[in-house]
């Protein structure tokens, strides 16, 4: 037994090493991949249920490391918001779709361009100053900018929280929560805080049409948007069957890979084409 332990042991303890390492290994890459331009952002469609008009674009981080490969946000964000590079990460995502977004609308193409705010950088005071600098520069009217927060945003600091959800509000940008009724405090939130859309996880999304507690979920969270004026959007739509229910529900808009999957700029601009009345 004592043997058993012992190699039980050093298999925990090499685990933890092989992660320490990976992190630090991230952690390097993630400096060079800053300077050397090896981030990218695809695109993924929003769309009215109302006409199944594109209405919105969310900004998703991509990171092509030379010899790692692809690697998902979901691994290297964490690991960005550890060592402080999520703020200049952060502020190169922001500018970029700012642009993107501001570029579509030259062509004729006006949509919500939705980004990524990490709770990290907005903890920042200037984060308001730096918004309003990023639209002015790249010549976006406000208003067709969404942040997309997640709960954790008011878990640091709740009334620097809300300063600077009311500065941003000012300014007129949109704030959505993303991941809504996975965190500790969304129902707090929605009192204090500026937002005027939910995003719906897409963890209550995936088993809406087996699954009756997550169906009770959904309805109750549509129906409590719909009184308190906010709209609400369903990410990680897959289905026909899950779209029939979100329809009769009265959900707003869809995200998900049953319209399509996240896109570079340019197939982007090419799926806006042919989902736009012309
Ligand atoms: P998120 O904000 O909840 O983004 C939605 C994720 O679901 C994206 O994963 C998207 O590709 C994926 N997705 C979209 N539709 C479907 C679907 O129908 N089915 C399934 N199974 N998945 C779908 P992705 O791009 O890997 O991003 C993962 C997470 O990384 C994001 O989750 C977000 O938390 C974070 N992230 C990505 N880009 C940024 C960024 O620029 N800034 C920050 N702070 N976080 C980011
Ligand atoms: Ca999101
Ligand atoms: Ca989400
Ligand atoms: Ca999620």
């Amino acid at each position: 037994a004592k043997k058993a332990g012992r190699s039980c042991f050093r298999f925990y303890t090499t685990a933890i090493q092989e992660k320490a390492a990976r992190h630090l290994q991230l952690v390097n890459a993630l400096r060079v991949a800053l300077e050397q331009q090896q981030l990218s952002i695809h695109y993924q469609p929003q769309l009215s249920m109302a006409d199944g008009r594109l209405v919105g674009a969310e900004a998703l981080l991509r990171w092509a490391h030379p010899e790692l490969g692809h690697i998902s946000p979901a691994e290297f964000i964490p690991v960005a918001e550890d060592c402080g590079l999520i703020l200049p990460l952060g502020e190169w995502v922001l500018r970029h779709a700012v642009r993107q977004a501001r570029q579509w609308r030259e062509q004729g193409l006006e949509l919500v361009m939705a980004v990524n705010l990490s709770a990290v950088q907005f903890r920042q005071p200037d984060l308001p100053a730096l918004v309003a600098r990023i639209l002015q520069e790249e010549g976006l009217p406000a208003s067709a900018l969404e942040l997309e927060l997640t709960e954790g945003v008011a878990m640091y600091d709740p009334q620097q929280a809300i300063a600077v959800m009311n500065a941003l509000h000012e300014q007129g940008v949109r704030m959505s929560i993303d991941d809504f009724g996975t965190g500790y405090s969304s129902l707090n939130l929605l009192k204090q805080f500026r937002v005027y859309k939910l995003k719906i996880d897409q963890s209550f999304v995936r088993d809406i049409v087996t699954d009756p507690e997550d169906r009770a979920i959904v309805a109750a969270i549509i129906d409590m948007a719909e009184n308190l004026g906010l709209l609400t959007i369903a990410e990680g739509v897959e289905t026909g069957e899950q779209l029939s229910w979100l329809r009769a529900q009265g959900c707003d808009e869809l995200q998900g890979y049953l319209f399509s999957r996240p896109l570079p700029a340019a197939a982007f601009a090419a799926y806006a084409q042919q989902h736009q009345p012309a």
